[in-house]
């Protein structure tokens, strides 16, 4: 997970060097709009955080909507969801 703009110092052929974003161009994967964060996978994913907070989780309750009506699977799906969510922001605030 990457939190945008990601920028790095870039050596230029003369020796200077230079700020660089790395994902100017990028854009939300879901609605096109300016990105927040970019997960590296087979293909990088942008989201903005609309997206993030309106979109996603309900990508995620269809993702896993076979065994959601099984309650006790729900509560631990909750639990898990909970827990990832509760140790990406940690990470995301420790960076
Ligand atoms: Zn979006």
């Amino acid at each position: 997970m990457v939190r945008l703009p990601f920028k790095v110092d870039v050596k230029n052929p003369d020796g200077t060097e230079e700020e660089q974003n790395l994902y100017a161009d990028a854009k939300c994967s879901i609605c096109g709009g300016e990105p927040n964060a970019m997960w590296g996978g087979r293909e990088p994913i942008f989201v903005c955080r609309t997206c993030a907070l309106e979109i996603l989780p309900r990508l995620i309750a269809d993702a896993i909507i076979d065994d959601y009506r099984n309650y006790e699977h729900f509560l631990i799906y909750r639990r898990k969801a909970k827990t990832s969510f509760l140790e990406g922001v940690t990470k995301a605030l420790h960076e």
